[in-house]
């Protein structure tokens, strides 16, 4: 979608700092951090909220979790621990509407979130 922040970002439109890439997956750190770790995973593929995913997007979403845990152990939080979120419309805070997997770590995370 032309107007997606997160689809600009994908495809270069809009700077970021740029973490990990692949052909379905584009990794960057967020840009205002809330944690030492903010990392966001995102598919190059436009899906607005979770309530979107198809079936055909189960693979997809094991490879934005599995990236999160790889992105976690190279940067040496994988066993103090880190939090990895789907935040799912504006209830749950969700402001850019092209899913993303939060990685946050670094420090110690308090439980439940607000
Ligand atoms: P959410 O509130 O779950 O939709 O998360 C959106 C995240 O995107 C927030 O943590 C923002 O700080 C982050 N964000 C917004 N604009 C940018 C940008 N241009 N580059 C990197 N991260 C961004
Ligand atoms: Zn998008």
């Amino acid at each position: 979608m032309s107007d997606c922040l997160f689809c600009r970002i994908v495809k270069g439109e809009v700077s970021a700092t740029i973490v990990y890439e692949d052909e379905t997956l584009v990794a960057f750190e967020d840009i205002s951090p809330r944690a030492p770790t903010h990392v966001l995973i995102v598919p190059r593929q436009h899906v607005e909220t979770l309530n979107d995913l198809t079936p055909n997007d189960k693979e997809l979403v094991g490879e934005m979790i599995w990236r999160s845990a790889a992105i976690a152990k190279e940067r040496g939080i994988a066993d103090s621990g880190y939090r990895t979120v789907f935040n799912c419309n504006r209830g749950a805070g969700q402001t850019v509407f092209h899913i993303h997997l939060h990685l946050l770590g670094g420090r110690a995370l308090t439980w439940p979130p607000g």
